[in-house]
């Protein structure tokens, strides 16, 4: 007998049980046809309809407005680092970047290679705690961009607000916060995700990008990195991650099933609120975030006594509560707590350090 664990890790992260299940069913004979999904051609009439039907419920979860084309590419939202100004920042052009933690200094930093990067804004006057406000901004008139982090995996940081970049494209990295929440696409001129959190397994990355902006991109830009391609090809210029594009199809039924991003949103929020309130009330844990900038997927939290760490992680594992340890650059703990984490798994994880801090007495 296998059992399921209640699994808080970052990336690769939990992924709904009904799903796991219905590709296990799945896996020997997808629909009757004597094969895998993963042993299908792209190009067969079968594998289309799995692309097409997960591409229309991400369009009808996000509502996703017609003149957006949906990718679905590879390299993971790492790749889309160097894919973005080779994309859209002509050679010897600029971009704004706003530095809010650990990923967007990774963007920042490859986008550099390829042009000037101006970082109009940086949480770092106040030490990656809190979010600049858009009056400190220092939008540049030169960019052909700008680039933000609307949540910061590692260092628990997120925007509640769209930021407003006048009629400059904006881009967003929503790698670890994508549909846990409505979200009005058209105030965007690109939006891209790495699957592993909200939306499949890892590999995979969603772009979702307003059509007019392609087509530009740079002669040297490689050809498996041009948007324009990609988007005539189908996502299919090569061979695509066929299987990662058909579990992420069947996280997007589950998530409609669950009655979609609102209901998720409701779900989020009571979780997040669960658990930031456990925190808050105690004496032990603490988390230094801006309450109004705190992430809702990634709850980081410190133990007032790092010696405490190894015992509280030891004995969250015997409790079943799983990959807690804090990203290695921040330390203490990190409890990713994304769509497919429960609130019985929150639950169970509140309980766990309630009855830990009662021991140390
Ligand atoms: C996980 C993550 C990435 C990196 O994703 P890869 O698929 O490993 O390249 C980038 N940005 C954010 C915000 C992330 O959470």
């Amino acid at each position: 007998m296998s059992k399921r664990l209640f699994n808080f890790c970052a990336g690769p992260a939990a992924l709904p049980e009904a799903v796991l299940k219905q590709a296990q069913a799945e896996l020997l004979d997808w629909h009757g046809k004597g094969l895998s999904v993963m042993e299908m051609s792209h190009r067969s009439e079968e594998f289309t309809s799995v692309a097409e039907t997960a591409e229309q419920d991400l369009r009808d979860l996000l509502s996703i407005p017609e003149d957006y084309r949906v990718l679905f590419l590879q390299g993971g939202a790492s790749q889309q680092f160097a894919q973005i100004p080779l994309n859209f920042m002509p050679e010897g052009g600029s971009a704004d970047y706003i530095d809010t933690g650990i990923w967007s200094a990774k963007a920042i930093e490859e986008a550099s290679r390829y042009g000037h990067v101006n970082v109009a804004a940086s949480a770092k006057a106040h030490d990656y705690f809190a979010i600049p406000g858009q009056n400190d901004w220092d939008l540049s008139d030169a960019a052909s961009y700008v680039h933000y982090t609307p949540n910061e995996t590692i260092g628990g940081l997120e925007f509640g607000w769209i930021p407003q970049v006048g009629d400059k494209p904006l881009i967003a990295d929503m790698s670890s916060t994508i549909l846990s929440r409505p979200l009005d696409v058209s105030k965007f001129g690109m939006i891209y995700a790495g699957a592993q959190k909200n939306i499949g397994p890892s590999g995979l990355v969603v772009v979702i990008v307003r059509e007019d902006m392609l087509g530009e991109a740079r002669s040297s830009c490689p050809t498996m990195l041009d948007y324009a391609i990609a988007a005539k090809n189908g996502s299919m210029y090569n061979t695509p991650p066929t299987f990662g594009w058909y579990l992420a199809g069947l996280i997007f039924k589950w998530l409609k099933e669950q009655g979609g991003l609102e209901a998720m949103e409701r779900i989020n929020n009571a979780k997040q609120h669960s658990l930031y309130q456990a925190i808050d009330t105690s004496e032990l844990y603490s988390n230094p975030i801006n309450p109004a900038d705190r992430s809702w997927m990634n709850v980081p939290f410190r133990l007032a006594d790092d010696r405490l760490d190894k015992p509280f992680l030891k004995g969250a594992e015997e409790r079943g509560l799983l990959n807690l340890k804090g990203h290695r650059s921040v330390g203490g703990m990190r409890a990713s707590i994304y769509n497919a984490v429960s609130q019985e798994a929150v639950d169970a994880l509140v309980a766990y350090m309630a009855e830990f801090e009662k021991q140390q007495g």
